[in-house]
């Protein structure tokens, strides 16, 4: 880990000359998915984060600071976790002291020991009783080469940690779409579902290639997931979330041969359901997977006698 402190430096007869321009702006690097965000955009998307006081970040994949400079203004303390050891010396010089910068893969670098030991240097005030004194966030321009994997890992976070109240990040357009679609619509899938079981999925913000240098080729969008509990009540989430992911497997078949493979009792489990099999998977509110699930579980469930 690297603190906000500035890192030592050699006497300066020794230094080397680098060019301020090449030591604040690294070269972008295509295979950690580096499109950093220009200045006004950045402001819009911290309006999108609504900082507070009581406000504990954690940003996924600071850069070189675009989002990470501005929300620091606000005072909230920032954990910052980078997995790029060049952006993170350049960027450990340039932030202010309520910003820590971390090396890590997000995917698996243990978090929560320096998370938990930031406070806000602003507590909510009185009149704000119903708000909790520290309230952990999560924010990132995401890469979008791993956006899923860190989707997940928040939702596993949220469930063994429940420590954060919600995640405002940028990911692909298509992504948005589909975190956000409603059942019966051509990007209603997986993600949606699973997702969905966790956290209140709302779109912020709409942004255009020219908002990043270098441009992707995608759009972007900023999304805000509300953790909370379960959409849906379901006995056993694990068999809940193989169901949706073997029925959305196969989601242009009619639902009973969907889940045959899954389990062959479908057709009965269907019919139990009063759910008719000739629907496609996309068709399904998540409350009637639950149902299905719950069902499947009862079924697999040996009896005593
Ligand atoms: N936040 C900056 C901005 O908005 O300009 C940079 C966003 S850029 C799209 C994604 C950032 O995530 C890059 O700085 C990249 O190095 C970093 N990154 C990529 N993979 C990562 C990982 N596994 N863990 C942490 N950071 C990662």
């Amino acid at each position: 880990m690297t603190s906000s402190r500035p890192p030592h430096r050699a006497p300066a007869t020794r230094r080397p000359r680098v060019p301020r321009a090449a030591a604040s702006k690294p070269r972008p690097r295509k295979r950690f998915g580096q499109h950093f965000l220009l200045p006004p955009w950045a402001r819009k998307v911290v309006e999108a984060i609504a900082p507070e006081p009581g406000d504990v970040f954690l940003e996924i994949g600071p850069g070189t600071g675009a989002l990470t400079l501005p929300l620091a203004a606000t005072g909230a303390p920032i954990l910052a976790v980078e997995v790029d050891r060049d952006l993170v010396a350049a960027l450990a010089g340039s932030v202010p002291r309520n910003v820590t910068v971390m090396t890590g893969d997000v995917l698996t670098a243990d978090v929560f020991p320096v998370l938990t030991g930031l406070e806000p240097q602003r507590p909510p005030d009185a009149a704000a009783a119903d708000r909790p004194a520290r309230r952990f966030r999560i924010v990132g321009n995401l890469p979008y080469y791993i956006a899923s994997p860190i989707l997940v890992r928040l939702i596993d976070w949220h469930r063994r940690e429940g420590a954060f109240a919600d995640a405002t990040v940028m990911v692909q357009r298509e992504m948005a779409d589909r975190l956000v679609a409603r059942p019966g619509t051509k990007d209603y899938g997986v993600l949606t579902v699973l997702l969905g079981q966790h956290a209140r999925i709302t779109r912020r913000l709409d942004l255009p290639s020219t908002a990043f240098k270098p441009a992707p080729k995608v759009r972007s969008s900023v999304i805000h997931l509300a953790f909370g509990p379960p959409a849906v009540r379901v006995v056993d989430e694990a068999l809940f979330e193989r169901m949706v992911k073997a029925m959305f497997g196969q989601r242009r078949k009619t639902l009973t041969n969907a889940l045959k493979g899954f389990d062959p009792t479908a057709p009965a489990v269907l019919a139990l359901a009063g759910i008719d099999g000739r629907r496609r998977p996309e068709t399904l509110e998540p409350a009637e997977m639950a149902r299905l699930a719950d069902l499947f579980h009862d079924v697999r469930t040996p009896r005593m006698l």
